[in-house]
């Protein structure tokens, strides 16, 4: 298992740094969240042993269950929460995690003000944006993502890093990409997530700075 996993890594950076180029862009400007959920964290392990820093994971509680051992021996991994998440995980979010992904509401966003001042810490911040407007997707509805956005930055300042995405399964991604990127871009957020194991090459040519991969690293889940 480590062995493929650290070729998967590999080959995935590899591939990053060809879109990059083929893109006139620096592969520095990329970085690769590996996305663990559901995978054991030996898993995760070997792809710290194969070098890998960034991780994602959806669930508040399987970060908690998996990441707190493995933050002790590599005081340099970062985490990520890429999952729709609950108020009531708020304050865990804050604890764990280096950056959360998917702020998406006002409730949310409540809740993570309430959690921040409770426990002195406040990860990074993205706001996901549902740029497929799916009712039942996560992510705030693209008529809302200005004002949101701007709500936000007023309230968290610059912990709001930037913009992250999951386009429709059955769409072509490429309008998706290209929205999320040009509303960074007006509202000077630096930080762009989007891009997953089938299209994070077509992500990285629309502009995105965290592409999140999962089973091109780690194999197909298995079932939760
Ligand atoms: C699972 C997941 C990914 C990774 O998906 P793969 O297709 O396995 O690369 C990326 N982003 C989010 C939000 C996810 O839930």
């Amino acid at each position: 298992m480590s062995y493929s996993i650290s070729q998967n890594l590999s080959n995935i950076q590899q591939r990053i740094t060809d879109a990059c180029l083929q893109n006139a862009r620096s592969p520095q400007e990329v970085n690769l969240v590996a996305v663990s959920k559901f995978h054991p964290q030996a898993a995760v392990e070997a792809a710290l042993k194969a070098g890998q820093r960034l991780f994602g994971e959806n669930r508040v509680q399987e970060a908690t269950a998996k990441f707190p051992a493995l933050k002790e021996a590599y005081p340099d991994l970062q985490l990520h929460i890429i999952g729709g998440l609950q108020t009531n995980k708020a304050v865990e979010a804050c604890r764990i995690a280096n950056m959360i992904e998917t702020l998406d509401r006002p409730s949310l966003a409540d809740a993570l003000e309430k959690a921040s001042q409770k426990i002195g810490r406040l990860p990074d911040l993205l706001i996901q944006v549902n740029t497929g407007n799916e009712p039942q997707k996560y992510g705030i509805p693209k008529e809302e993502a200005e004002f949101f956005i701007e709500s936000s930055l007023n309230r968290f300042g610059k912990k709001i890093r930037g913009l992250m995405c999951i386009p429709p399964e059955e769409e072509n991604p490429i309008p998706h990409f290209h929205y999320l990127k040009s509303l960074a871009k007006k509202n000077n957020l630096p930080v762009i997530s989007m891009g997953m194991s089938a299209d994070f090459e077509l992500a990285i040519q629309e502009g995105a700075t965290l592409v999140r991969v999962g089973s091109a690293i780690f194999g197909n889940r298995p079932a939760s």
